[in-house]
């Protein structure tokens, strides 16, 4: 783990080393197995863009029933904020018409993209629609929709790396860092 990160005009400290990532997203996995072993159709894995890219490859490789993957592109966050506004940027990449769905994020803070992800998914016709994040601030969540799958719990920071930017910058590291104070 690098001992602090430069992203445009911030800086980031380590916060959650890859380790303890994939050991958390293992334990998901698993219960994902256990829950969809016997479905007798296949789900859908529905990969939130950009950020979930990470996490959904790592998650896919480690389940072990038959499951389609569709991915599609929003965006809420401008900086380190979340706008409260969910755009649509890119479609979904297939159909949920008659499918079940598990949508695949990377975090869910105060909950609006999950909640417009959800209605989404519903509205294109999937038959029951599950939520698998990698994170969850709980201090921040306020909807009512349950998030059935969490990797990990954490305060409500701001983070990046595997997968999460801040302004385009930081996917590509593989630990998890945090904004320095
Ligand atoms: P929500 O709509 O739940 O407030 O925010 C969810 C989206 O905002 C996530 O899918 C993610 O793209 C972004 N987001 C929320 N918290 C963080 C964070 O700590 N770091 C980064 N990089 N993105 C975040
Ligand atoms: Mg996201």
């Amino acid at each position: 783990m690098k001992p602090e990160i430069k992203l445009h005009d911030k800086t980031f400290v380590p916060f959650i080393p890859y380790e303890k990532i994939i050991a958390a997203i293992d334990q998901v996995a698993e219960k994902l197995n256990a829950d969809y072993k016997d479905s007798e159709v296949p789900p859908v894995l529905l990969c939130i863009l950009n950020g979930s890219i990470m996490f959904t490859g790592e998650l896919m490789k480690r389940l072990d029933f038959n499951c389609e993957l569709i991915s599609m592109k929003v965006s809420s966050y401008d900086g380190t904020e979340s706008t409260g506004k969910i755009r649509q940027v890119m479609g979904l990449t297939g159909s949920l018409k008659g499918k079940r769905v598990i949508i695949v994020e990377d975090i869910v803070d105060t909950g609006n993209t999950i909640d417009s992800l959800v209605s989404i998914a519903r509205g294109e016709g999937a038959t029951d629609v599950k939520v698998c994040s990698m994170l969850l601030k709980p201090d921040v969540y306020k909807k009512n929709i349950p998030i059935d799958y969490v990797a990990m719990r954490i305060p409500n920071d701001f983070i990046v790396g595997f997968g999460l930017d801040y302004n385009d910058l930081g996917r590509n590291y593989k630990d998890i860092y945090v904004l320095k104070q």
